[in-house]
């Protein structure tokens, strides 16, 4: 038996295996981008192939989609909150109020990591709520999942690569609700520290909310609240951290570059922003709407009995758009991009994040003034 773990190129660091390892022989490892991968200590292994077994990248199947509706959360204070319409507080709530858990995800504010945990009531969903353009470990959760699913219901909410491996270790248990998200790809852990501790400077930081509405839901805004000085708050085309993520894509992980689950998502339920709002009859108040796509029967189920959302039907064919739309528009070949991303590391390591991410910034000074007469037009309209 040979061990055939995912490649360097297509692993997407759930840990999975790690968790699985009988004989502790797989560690976990941070990259120079911080990004997670597993290593095999061969003095322990006994080569008994159970890592490979519950690999998800070696073990994928196909999903489904069965019907898709676009919707917000009824609460004001809520969607401002969250980054597209609120669904992923909405069918939280459900779960929570039928005695469930939910998992999602957080930002660690003393290492600037994010990760998963867990929440029991609604006030620890509050951090949860807002993207994090950037990856987040799953690893500390499993048995956690494990001990809930005995008796409740678990709702966890994350990338579709997180919930196919989540689905790989515990199959199709009822109890289990899997929320994915449409998904342009994770960022660098240790440029996303690098960034936002550097703008920072010492100033202790509160919240970064990388989905803020300060310029309404089209138009992303990061907002760093601290303890006691004024925001941070920048559009996120002058951000570098934010604009070389997604308008670059110069360091994804390098799975998201290939991505195997763009539209192959193993989840009940795919929540997203619905742009295509603007092409219907109904009023974008540039607040916040989500697309929703249930997977599955159960994921139906979930929608259902969900309450405090305005839920509004369309073809499935009208959502197929958006699993498209998260494929990197600049990706001519994943291994350009790959090698492009190598070329970006070195530079980082010889002059650092700051320097390098400015050197790729082209017309900042453009986009500065088209950010300033957005502040400004933003003001008359008040
Ligand atoms: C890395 C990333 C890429 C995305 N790419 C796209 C895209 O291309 N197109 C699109 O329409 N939508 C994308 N989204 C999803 C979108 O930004 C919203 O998160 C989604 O529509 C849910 O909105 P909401 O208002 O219900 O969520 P919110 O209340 O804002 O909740 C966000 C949920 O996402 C989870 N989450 C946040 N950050 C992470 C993370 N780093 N890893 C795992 N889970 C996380 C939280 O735990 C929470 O459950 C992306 C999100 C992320 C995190
Ligand atoms: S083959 Fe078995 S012992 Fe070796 S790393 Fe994988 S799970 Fe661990
Ligand atoms: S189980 Fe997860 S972490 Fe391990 S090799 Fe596969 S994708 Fe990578
Ligand atoms: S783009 Fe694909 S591989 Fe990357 S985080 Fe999203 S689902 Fe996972």
């Amino acid at each position: 038996m040979t061990i055939d773990l995912a490649d360097h190129q297509s692993c997407t660091g759930c840990g999975v295996c790690a968790y699985k390892c009988p004989k502790d022989a797989i560690s976990l490892e941070r990259d120079r981008a911080g990004f997670i991968y597993p290593r095999v200590d061969s003095t322990k292994c006994v080569q008994c192939g159970i890592c490979n077994k519950y690999c998800h990248v070696n073990n994928l199947t196909k999903n489904s989609r069965l019907s898709a509706c676009f919707g917000w959360h009824s609460n004001p204070r809520i969607r401002e909150e969250s980054s597209s319409g609120g669904l992923f507080t909405a069918l939280a709530q459900t779960v929570l109020s039928e005695g469930g858990v939910v998992y999602g995800h957080v930002i660690d504010y003393s290492t600037l990591y994010t990760h998963c945990i867990r929440a029991e009531n609604e006030e620890q969903l509050s951090p949860m709520r807002q993207s994090k353009y950037v990856e987040s470990n799953i690893t500390n959760v499993f048995d956690s999942i494990n001990e809930d699913l005995s008796d409740r219901l678990v709702l966890f909410c994350g990338t579709p690569c997180q919930c196919a491996a989540i689905k790989k270790v515990y199959g199709d248990n009822k109890n289990l609700f899997l929320i994915s998200f449409l998904c342009y790809g994770v960022g660098a852990p240790n440029f996303f520290r690098d960034h936002y501790r550097f703008v920072s400077k010492n100033k202790k930081i509160k919240e970064i909310r990388m989905r803020d509405k300060f310029f309404g839901w089209h138009d992303d805004t990061v907002r760093i609240k601290y303890f006691k000085n004024k925001d941070y708050l920048a559009h996120y085309s002058v951000d570098a951290y934010y604009y070389c993520y997604i308008s670059l894509g110069l360091y994804k992980r390098d799975c998201c570059y290939s991505c195997q689950y763009t539209d192959n998502h193993l989840s009940d339920i795919t929540i997203g922003d619905y742009w295509n709002i603007v092409k219907t009859s109904y009023y974008d108040d540039n607040k916040g709407v989500s697309l929703i796509i249930a997977n599955s029967e159960k994921g139906k189920e979930l929608l259902s009995l969900t309450e405090d959302v305005k839920l509004h039907s369309i073809d499935i064919s009208e959502a197929e758009y958006a699993f498209f739309k998260c494929i990197d528009p600049n990706s001519e070949t994943v291994q350009w991009k790959i090698n492009g991303k190598k070329q970006f590391l070195d530079s980082c390591k010889k002059r650092g994040f700051e320097f390098t991410a400015r050197k790729y910034m082209k017309n900042t000074s453009l986009r500065k003034i088209k950010v300033f007469i957005k502040f400004l037009l933003r003001k008359t309209k008040k």
